[in-house]
């Protein structure tokens, strides 16, 4: 059972520096932000009037049409704001280098019931349930890295790409590299710190990582990211998606994630004696993401889509290994650099870019706790390149590997003992049903390619 004490308690203080820049900034909306199960924003304003009163209380909504949350008999919900998420959005520039549209800021919000106590479908209140986990067991922060990839199109009718592309690209082909400076300005005006970008391999795909923090800030910032990064997209006429595999043949785009355990500001994944630099605690965490990987992969990939991706030959993982170098393993743990003792970090690279980060840092902190809780033991690293085995080799070696569709990755969820903890008993067979019924209705689907490979033939 999910069972978290609380969530944001704030401050009067903070609440009142809120209140104090809504006036100052002359703010015109604020916009109250919270997912549903499968991770969509979903969204509310409110008027500066009604901001005193909402920042102490809470402002009530309808949830019953939110997926995953109570039907119509138990559908009044409440979202408290958190003050630590206040920001003032990004507006678009006209050809005179003024903002225009209205001024707008948000808040990301803990969704409570009526009588004020967490409400147990709300995600960011089971990566809260899962924080607490971890403080119990001695640590106090889980620093996550996602590496969200996207692709621009031309609109959302089609997968028209504008350029032909390549990794790193720096050529006039890279149309887009004006799009993603932008992105990158309103992402860092949203005090979201940018460390790295590029153009990933496959036309048209982009890349850019936000600098680490721990596991909320992080969810939150990655629902703000997905929003940004669409949001400058259409400003410039063009279309972003984050959709997993969107072309046959091509590069999917992957959320490869790193992430550490600290405690008072020190990496407790960092081991200086070991061959590879990881303490007994990281080895157990790494040994709970494989040991628990299939269970939770329908969190971490959670569509249809998500399945076309994680096939062989596209730089994403297949096999449930881990390895230093291997870039075919589903967990790489980056190399060591003489004195980035805080960067040791594991990075899990099967989830991808729209999945519910709130649901999927809770899955992944919840294995890793199962693994050191349970004194996991590590398996040997990985050295060749996976694709290149046998089955029988992979399974002389005891290589298992990931769900091949939705379907067997929610029949893999629908059987974890620690994934029913880890989600709750609200969300874990709301969540099972959503996914076994989204693989049902592709299921009975007849596609183009049946049609073209059968019809004359058969
Ligand atoms: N796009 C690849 C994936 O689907 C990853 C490429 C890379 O950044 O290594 O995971
Ligand atoms: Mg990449």
């Amino acid at each position: 059972m999910v069972k978290s004490k609380d969530r944001a308690t704030s401050s009067v203080a903070s609440r009142r520096a809120v209140l104090k820049r809504l006036r100052d900034e002359e703010i015109e909306h604020i916009l109250f932000w919270f997912t549903d199960l499968e991770g969509h924003l979903k969204s509310f304003a409110v008027t500066p009037f009604e901001m005193e009163g909402a920042l102490d209380d809470g402002m009530g909504f309808d949830g019953s049409s939110i997926t995953g949350f109570n039907a119509i008999e138990e559908s009044d919900m409440v979202a408290i704001p958190d003050p630590a998420t206040f920001q003032v959005m990004p507006r678009p520039i006209d050809e005179h280098g003024h903002e225009i549209g209205a001024k707008v800021a948000r808040l990301i919000c803990d969704v409570v019931k009526p009588d004020g106590t967490p409400y147990e479908g709300d995600p960011r209140f089971v990566l809260r349930a899962a924080l607490d986990r971890m403080q119990g067991l001695g640590f106090d922060a889980f620093n996550v890295g996602p590496e969200l990839e996207y692709f621009l199109f031309e609109d959302d009718n089609d997968t028209k790409t504008l350029d032909e592309g390549g990794y790193f690209a720096m050529t006039a082909q890279d149309a887009a590299t004006e799009v993603r400076n932008d992105t990158i300005h309103a992402l860092e005006s949203v005090g979201i710190p940018i460390e790295y970008h590029h153009h990933e391999v496959a036309p048209s795909q982009h890349e850019i990582d936000m600098r680490y923090a721990d596991a909320l800030a992080m969810a939150d910032h990655t629902i703000t990211y997905r929003m940004i990064v669409k949001e400058v997209a259409a400003w410039h006429g063009y279309y972003a998606t984050f959709m997993p595999k969107p072309l046959f043949g091509e590069n999917g785009s992957g959320m490869h994630t790193h992430m550490s355990l600290f405690k008072n500001g020190r990496n407790q994944f960092f081991d200086s004696k070991d061959p590879h630099h990881l303490s007994e605690a990281a080895k157990s965490f790494i040994a709970g993401l494989l040991v628990h990987a299939r269970e939770m992969s329908a969190v971490l990939a959670q569509w249809v889509n998500s399945y076309k991706r994680l096939v062989p030959g596209f730089e994403a993982p297949v096999y449930v290994a881990w390895s230093q170098r291997n870039r075919s393993a589903l967990i790489r743990i980056p190399l060591y650099k003489p004195g980035a003792e805080q960067a040791t970090r594991a990075e899990i690279r099967c989830p991808d870019p729209a999945c519910n980060p709130y649901l999927a840092f809770a899955a992944l902190l919840h294995a890793g706790l199962e693994g050191i809780e349970r004194g996991y033991q590590l398996p040997d690293e990985m050295t060749t390149n996976l694709y290149r085995l046998s089955e029988a080799e992979r399974d002389e070696r005891g290589i298992v590997a990931l769900p091949g569709s939705l379907g067997e990755a929610a029949e893999e969820l629908a059987g974890s003992e620690l994934m029913q903890r880890a989600l709750g008993e609200h969300i874990f067979p709301r969540y099972v049903e959503l996914k076994r019924r989204e693989w049902n209705e592709y299921r009975i689907q007849v596609s183009e390619w049946e049609k073209q490979r059968y019809l004359s033939a058969l």
